[in-house]
């Protein structure tokens, strides 16, 4: 079993006063136990990542970047051992886990790319003699608060480009799935970065509730439900610190009448099973748009009952089980309430037993049609693998009731009709819209983030506004006169002339 701490000043620590047990969810069984930190030890970890800025943020850009350079040659010699541990205390399968940490990877290279990204801009002469520029500069302490779905790519959403940019960072992992944060610490500190530029502190509230709160921590990363991104949003703002909090998502996917189903509705299963629907950007609503309901049925329902369950580990795995016992008992909920509510269940995942592996989290993939949008299985974020078709008579209704709903992180239309298309893109209200993609991810060189009550705060994720996020522009406006120039005092608003 394993016993995880912290990691500080660029090494493990003791363990804290109270701790937790973390599980294996294709086994039931428990992995280990982690601790909680305690405010002290908290404030402990900002102590020495406020003293590790002082020089970090003095060594040059490149020589930074040169770090993580390394780092990324040595997530990528340790790619199956992490993704085994994503696996085992996540669940999705190991060619998934690969996938997330590849996608994580990409941020960390363009990362590297920190000297070209920091440089200011420069005017000559905006005044007779006065030259002006800007520099972009590091925070301080910054910290990072993850989710239990993405355990590997979530954090590096946030410390590559934090660091890259001179700051010193603290994460707080999911207290579910927290060993793979831990083993990048350790790859961090081989790579060459100082120590006490990158800590871990793993906790519950207590822990995120100092950082939040305490002076010396400068920006806050969030990524987790909308309830506690709000909470994150609003206290760590109330703290003077800049915030960055993602929270949950209602992804929905509008099939038009002229799509190409096989297209649609292969992407359509990855797209709302894979990962078993843990995933911030899963499809969890289809709206199909006239006719096209009865046909999508019949092509996805076969599909839906060959999907193959079982243990993560296990090669060609589709899926694999849910994060926790409760929260397997929470999607199970929701498929009853679908029931209740009079949405027809067309495949239901919920007798599935998967062979030796009895006590494991597994729910297979299940299907509601006819869902309206009254209902609790529409309006509420599942986070398991459970699908809703509601079915529309237009495109405009599809759109409506798209831009009604109170989350905004991802949508996608099936559509060969390049000016439907076209009419979604620029009137959707939803921070990422795929077109005949149906998880429309940014890229690592452009931000990751959604509208409404997906994001508080107004910088999205990685790429150039992550740049912004973690830096603070100053700007420079210099004279340097000749003795013989001395100005006289000037009362009156200076106009450069
Ligand atoms: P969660 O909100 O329960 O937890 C996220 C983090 O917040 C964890 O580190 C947890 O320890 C901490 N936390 C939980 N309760 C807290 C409290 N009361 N006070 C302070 N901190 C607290 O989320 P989760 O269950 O780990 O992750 C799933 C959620 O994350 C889903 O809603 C999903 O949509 C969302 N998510 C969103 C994105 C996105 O990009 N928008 C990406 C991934 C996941």
């Amino acid at each position: 079993m394993h016993t995880i701490n912290h990691y500080i000043n660029g090494g493990h620590t003791a363990p804290s006063q109270r701790t937790q047990a973390f599980y294996e969810p294709a086994t039931g069984e428990q992995r280990g136990s982690v601790s909680l930190a305690s405010a002290a030890d908290v404030a402990g970890a900002i102590e020495i990542a406020k003293k590790a800025h002082e020089s970090w943020s003095k060594v040059t850009p490149l020589n930074r970047s040169r770090v993580l350079f390394k780092f990324k040659a040595l997530v990528e010699a340790n790619m199956d051992e992490m993704a085994e541990l994503i696996t085992r205390e996540h669940g999705k399968v190991l060619d998934d886990a690969k996938g997330e940490i590849i996608r994580g990877l990409e941020v960390v290279e363009f990362a590297c790319g920190i000297p070209h990204l920091l440089k200011g801009e420069h005017t000559e002469q905006v005044g007779g003699g006065v030259d002006a520029w800007t520099l972009n500069q590091s925070l301080g302490v910054v910290a990072g608060i993850a989710p239990f779905n993405f355990p590997v790519m979530v954090p590096m959403w946030m410390f590559p480009i934090a660091i890259a940019c001179g700051n010193s960072f603290i994460m707080k992992p999911s207290e579910k799935d927290p060993s793979s944060v831990m083993r990048m610490a350790e790859l961090l500190t081989e790579a060459g970065l100082p120590d006490g530029v990158f800590n871990v502190v793993n906790g519950d509230k207590e822990a995120v509730d100092t950082l939040l709160t305490h002076k010396d921590v400068h920006a806050v990363s969030f990524v987790g439900s909308t309830p506690i991104a709000e909470y994150i949003y609003a206290t760590a703002s109330a703290h003077g610190k800049r915030v960055q909090a993602l929270g949950g998502a209602k992804n929905h996917m509008v099939l038009m009448p002229d799509a190409d189903l096989d297209q649609a509705v292969g992407a359509l299963m990855g797209a709302a099973y894979g990962s078993a629907g843990e995933r911030c950007m899963a499809i969890s609503v289809v709206l199909a748009v006239g006719d096209s309901g009865d046909a999508l049925v019949e092509k996805l329902l076969p599909q839906i009952k060959a999907l193959k369950v079982g243990n993560g580990v296990t090669p060609e795995m589709d899926m694999g089980p849910l994060i926790s016992t409760q929260h397997l008992e929470k999607v199970t909920s929701y498929v009853e309430t679908g029931l209740n509510e009079g949405a027809k269940l067309l495949a239901d995942g919920r007798a599935l037993t998967v062979a030796d592996h009895e006590q494991g989290y597994f729910l297979g993939g299940c299907l509601f049609d006819h869902v309206t949008p009254e209902m609790t299985i529409y309006k509420e974020e599942i986070f398991g693998p459970v699908l809703a078709i509601v079915r529309v008579k237009d495109y405009a209704e599809a759109l409506q009731l798209i831009n009604d709903h109170e989350f905004g992180n991802g949508t996608a239309i099936f559509t060969q009709s390049g000016e439907a298309a076209r009419h979604f893109c620029h009137h959707v209200q939803v921070g990422m819209v795929g077109v005949n993609v149906p998880i429309p991810v940014p890229m690592a060189f452009h931000s990751f983030g959604g509208w409404k009550r997906s994001l508080f705060g107004p910088l999205h994720m990685h790429g150039p506004d992550g740049v912004r996020f973690y830096t603070k522009r100053k700007a420079i406006t210099a004279r340097w006169p000749q003795p013989s120039k001395q100005a006289k005092a000037e009362f009156v608003m200076p106009t450069m002339k």
